[in-house]
This record gives C-alpha cells, sequence and structure tokens, in this order.
C-alpha cells in the first residue's frame, strides 16, 4: 500500500481485569498511548475536502482521546463501556480501537466506495513499555 496515514493519542482510564487473580484484579488506572496506522491504495476525498487528495482525516483516527461524555474512552471507567465490559485487557480494548476506527472511517467514504483497499493497525500500550498490536 503506498500511503501509511500514523497518528498518536493518550488517553486516560480505569479498570479491573474481572476475575484475575492479582493486582490487575484490583481498581487501577493507566495513561493508554494509541498508534493508528492507516494504509491505503488510493487517495480519496474527506468530510472537508471534495478532491482526492487524502487517505482520512487525522479527526478520524483520534475520536477516542475524547472525553467519555464525548464518545471516546478518556476519563472512563472502562467496565461499564458497553463494548468492553468486564473483558478490558489491552488485548480486548485494541480490537475494539480497531473495529470502531475502521467502522468510523468507512462511515466518512462515499457512496459506492467499500474502502476494500484500508488496512489499519492499532498498538495500545497499557504502560511505556507494555504494548498490543492488532490488525488483520
Ligand atoms: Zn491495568
Amino acid at each position: 500500500m503506498p500511503w501509511t496515514l500514523r497518528t498518536e493519542f493518550a488517553f486516560d482510564s480505569a479498570h479491573v481485569i474481572t476475575g484475575y487473580d492479582g493486582p490487575c484484579g484490583r481498581l487501577h488506572g493507566h495513561t493508554y498511548r494509541v498508534q493508528m496506522a492507516l494504509t491505503s491504495g488510493r487517495l480519496r476525498p474527506s468530510a472537508h475536502i471534495q478532491r482526492n487528495i487524502m487517505v482520512a482525516d487525522f479527526k478520524s483516527l483520534k475520536w477516542a482521546k475524547k472525553d467519555v461524555t464525548q464518545g471516546g474512552l478518556d476519563h472512563a471507567f472502562l467496565n461499564e463501556h458497553p463494548d468492553l465490559r468486564d473483558d478490558t485487557t489491552a488485548e480486548v480494548i485494541a480490537a475494539y480501537l480497531h473495529r470502531e476506527t475502521l467502522r468510523r472511517v468507512r462511515e466518512c467514504l462515499e457512496p459506492g466506495d467499500a474502502g476494500e483497499d484500508l488496512r489499519l493497525k492499532v498498538t495500545l500500550w497499557e504502560t511505556p513499555d507494555s504494548s498490543c498490536e492488532y490488525w488483520e
């Protein structure tokens, strides 16, 4: 794929790994760091420009950094999030970020464009030295 759009952001959230026998089974928080890498075989218009000069708006890859009251994951209790519930491991959160981000990017495509060439890789750091990657 000729183009890769890459952006990083962070969000702070609390969680409990329900049923985990150890410290992760107690309420605690992380400053999660996220890298989104979206590759594309061609350029497209966006919601803000009609010419075919973009992979996507960077903004469409950064929705999760918004406050939880505005649809993001910042300052959330992840176990109360309807798409995560009690399974709030880095693996599950990364897969959720992947699914939801691609859904939002595809929602912005023009009619007739299914975006088959788009590939997204999500890297989620739970701590500065521990991360999980998810892509298909
Ligand atoms: Zn944790």
